[in-house]
């Protein structure tokens, strides 16, 4: 442990170049990311009549959300000087997408192009009974976990609420997910789930995320569940009661170690907020959000968290809160500083785990061959290791 990136010293933040958002020049608002209210008052600003303005906002909704439409010439139900007054004021826009990698166990990654040039990515993980998608909050993250290859990205910029809704709308678009007007309804979802657990720490970027989350949860057009959004944190204990009252979708928590000396290594915001603060913050989220359980994220690092000890001090830690552990095997990066736990310590783990009467799910790397597993997500520019002149300079900021 004598490595600079697990001294308990280390920074709960990195030196990071914040991107400051560079918005389109063309003038035109996107409607993208819009809450229905705020939609509501762009398109009154814009000129639409206020006692028309509800009606517009749910006709519009419903062909961005409910058919993915980004033509407003294809709003058929609208008049065309209608049409053309939204043309003239909004846009549709999405994020691009650069590239798209698909593993061989059929997990997609695609590499997502924001204002500014940076990116990000998103992973689609199909499943037995679902598909999940995971998408990020940030370009890199300001925080600095040792095992976590985004927390060496120095380039960090929050993503919009329209960038964070888009990467739903852009899987979509990729897996032919709209539906199509007059076939009969498909109760069947290629996209059930998103995970909030791609690049970023979601609670440092609290209002976009929320934001986003309240378009995809909408009860017309993309109608994702409420539980069937898990937003994963590191552990930023003011905004976890926010989550349950402003989002209400299930939280995940990434604990991976059992006491402060440890976790102080691992998760360096425990510094900030330590372990117990962290549960307390915990306990009461199930109540205020009504959710079921709460999901404790437990990466198995060799040595280092892995111990049968450490499986009956989490037990300890966790009484009383209704809770599922998931427990994930360390995915490899060029240069981390630690190694994955055998399978037999894992089961060993898990089986502590258990048999004390919780859920305690191995998750499956996924996506490996294409770096799409948890924390393997970093920017391609970064990993191509350009300077940071460089792409300060690629940013337009130099
Ligand atoms: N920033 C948020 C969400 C993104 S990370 C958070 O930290 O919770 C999603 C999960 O992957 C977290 O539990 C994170 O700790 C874990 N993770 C990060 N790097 C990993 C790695 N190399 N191998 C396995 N899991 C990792
Ligand atoms: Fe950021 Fe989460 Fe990675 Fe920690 S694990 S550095 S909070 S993305």
């Amino acid at each position: 442990m004598a490595n600079m990136m697990t001294d308990a010293t280390a920074p709960i933040t990195q030196d990071v170049l914040t991107i400051p958002r560079k918005l389109p020049l063309d003038g035109l608002t996107n409607i993208v990311g819009l809450t229905r209210d705020a939609l509501r008052a762009a398109l009154i600003a814009a000129g639409t009549p206020e006692r028309a303005a509800n009606m517009r906002v749910g006709q519009v909704w419903q062909w961005v959300y409910h058919w993915g439409v980004r033509d407003f010439a294809l709003m058929t139900n609208l008049a065309k000087e209608y049409r053309a007054f939204l043309a003239a004021h909004f846009t549709i826009a999405l994020p691009q997408v650069v590239t798209r990698q698909v593993s061989a166990d059929g997990t997609r990654k695609y590499l997502v192009r924001i204002a500014g040039g940076h990116e990000v990515e998103v992973v689609y993980i199909p499943e037995q009974d679902r598909g999940t998608l995971c998408i990020s909050s940030q370009v890199g993250c300001t925080l600095t976990c040792s095992f976590c290859h985004t927390g060496t990205q120095k380039l960090v910029r929050n993503l919009t609420a329209a960038e964070i809704v888009g990467q739903i709308m852009l899987a979509r678009d990729d897996l032919g997910e709209w539906p199509t007007p007059g076939a009969p309804k498909d109760e069947t979802r290629l996209l059930s789930n998103v995970v909030l657990m791609g690049m970023g720490e979601p609670l440092y970027n609290f209002d976009n995320v929320r934001d986003a989350m309240q378009i995809a949860m909408d009860p017309e057009g993309l109608t994702l569940s409420r539980r069937r959004i898990t937003l994963s944190t590191s552990g930023v204990v003011p905004e976890i009661a926010r989550t349950a009252t402003e989002i209400g979708c299930n939280l995940a928590v990434s604990f991976h170690a059992t006491t402060d000396a440890v976790r102080d290594r691992l998760v360096p915001i425990n510094k900030r907020w330590n372990i117990a603060t962290l549960l307390d913050a915990l306990r009461a989220y199930p109540g205020l959000s009504n959710s079921e359980r709460i999901t404790f994220e437990y990466v198995m690092l060799r040595g280092v968290n892995d111990s049968d000890a450490d499986a009956r001090r989490l037990v300890k830690l966790i009484a009383g809160i209704p809770a599922k552990i998931n427990l994930i095997p360390f995915n490899e990066w060029p240069g981390a500083p630690y190694e994955r736990s055998d399978w037999t310590r894992i089961r060993a783990f898990a089986d502590i785990i258990y048999k004390a009467g919780y859920a305690s799910p191995i998750r499956t790397p996924r996506g490996e061959d294409i770096m799409a597993a948890c924390g393997q997500l970093k920017s391609a520019t970064e990993r191509d290791r350009k300077s940071r002149a460089t792409i300060a300079a690629e940013a337009g900021l130099s």
